[in-house]
């Protein structure tokens, strides 16, 4: 995280976004949507700015957000939570991850179970809380953990099994077994489960499962999602929490004292954005389905071999049958050769685990369809 001379390193997304800026290739890098999401949503922002919703709003929330949010879980998934106790607004889902490991995990004797690849923010605030990351891999092209291997990540340390469904990078949806597993492993060792699930209403196949749903899971599960890819809002920074009352009380006692509260007149507009209509959610997930495909056709046009990603913004794609052999030097290359920019898999792999993803590389498709349909033909020259 920080270099020897005390300097710390840009984010993945960061330098990558840099990199497209200064070259001006398209940026299927950083996963950010090029257009902007419902008026009705932004509209309520500027409302509410307007009707002077301007000064810190409650620790926990606005009441209203945090109706919104409570009701918003009954109705997609029948889960009953208390807007007073159970729910608390966070900036965004990263301060949600944050405050949530920096609560349940103290120093190197707690250990934290996640899947790998994982989003890069997972292990630097595991780094940052002190305790040992433990990583279980998915493997290209399906990336489901082996159940095996994810049981023998589980010893009486694990204090957490941190889970993204759907995931980023590889845009796997976990099958019910793996949640299941997930679920009796926590029981077992008595470990919370973190479940981020900021893109539940992207997954391309069938409705979203959250973990908390599962019988017995709910008491241990903390589960995180944010506005920002549901509303295309990314900028907002307005994301929750919500499990039973003491794990988020946990949690705020942490919050507290890294932002205090968040963005005021955002927090209703988000509450507009959570009692949409049924139609508003199924045709985001439509719309990001029919981009995936048209990355995808353009990837493999291009010669890449891609996994298919079943909910998310990514799609990963193999550059081996290109000739890549690091997909780090492939994604430097990437936009003087093709004008394209784009991540490898290996900025979200560990050290140890980097290996594994050698050649793959992870493509956005939260853009507009004319843009997807130039990076396509932009990477047709690598033909
Ligand atoms: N988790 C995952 C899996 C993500 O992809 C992202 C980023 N888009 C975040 C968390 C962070 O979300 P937010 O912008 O709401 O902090
Ligand atoms: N979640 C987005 C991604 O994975 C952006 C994250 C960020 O910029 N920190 O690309």
């Amino acid at each position: 995280l920080i270099g020897a001379d005390g300097s710390i390193r840009p984010t993945i997304f960061a330098e990558m976004s840099a990199l497209a800026a200064k070259t001006g290739a398209i940026n299927l890098g950083q996963g950010f949507p090029d257009e902007d999401g419902p008026g009705e949503v932004l509209e309520a922002a500027r409302a509410a700015i307007s009707a002077g919703v301007n000064q810190y709003p409650p620790g926990r929330g606005l009441p209203d957000l945090l109706t919104a949010i409570a009701e918003h879980q009954q109705r997609f998934y029948g889960l009953i939570v208390d807007p007073g106790s159970e729910v608390l607004v966070t900036a965004g889902a990263t301060e949600a991850l944050a405050a949530a490991l920096l609560a349940l995990v103290d120093d190197e004797d707690d250990e934290v179970v996640v899947f790998e690849p994982y989003y890069d923010s997972y292990a630097a605030i595991v780094a940052l809380s002190g305790a040992r990351l433990v990583t279980v891999p998915l493997s290209w092209p399906e990336f489901q953990p082996d159940l095996d291997e994810l049981r023998a990540a589980f010893t009486e340390r694990t204090r957490v099994i941190l889970v993204n469904d759907p995931h980023n990078p590889t845009g796997a949806v976990f099958a019910p077994e793996v949640q299941a597993e997930v679920v009796r492993l926590a029981h077992l060792h008595d470990a919370v489960i973190i479940t981020d699930e900021v893109y539940e209403h992207l997954a391309f196949d069938a409705p979203h499962v959250p973990i908390a749903t599962l019988p017995g899971a709910y008491e241990r599960t903390l589960t995180i999602s944010s506005g920002g890819k549901t509303f295309s809002t990314t900028g907002w920074k307005i994301g929750w929490i919500t499990g039973p009352a003491p794990l988020i009380d946990a949690v705020l006692a942490v919050k507290q004292f890294l932002t205090y509260v968040n963005g005021a007149p955002f927090q209703p507009a988000i509450a507009v954005g959570l009692r949409l209509s049924d139609e508003f959610f199924r045709s985001i997930a439509d719309t990001l389905r029919a981009k995936r495909d048209i990355l995808g056709a353009g990837l493999r046009a291009a010669g890449f071999e891609t996994s298919v990603s079943s909910g998310g913004y990514f799609t990963v794609a193999d550059a081996g049958p290109l000739g890549a052999s690091d997909a780090a030097d492939f994604c430097r290359e990437l936009p003087h050769r093709a004008g394209v920019v784009a991540i490898p898999l290996t900025a979200f792999a560990s050290t140890s685990g980097r290996d594994r993803y050698a050649t793959l590389v992870r493509f956005a498709a939260c853009k507009k369809v004319g843009v997807l349909e130039d990076a396509a033909s932009r990477l047709a020259a690598l033909r």
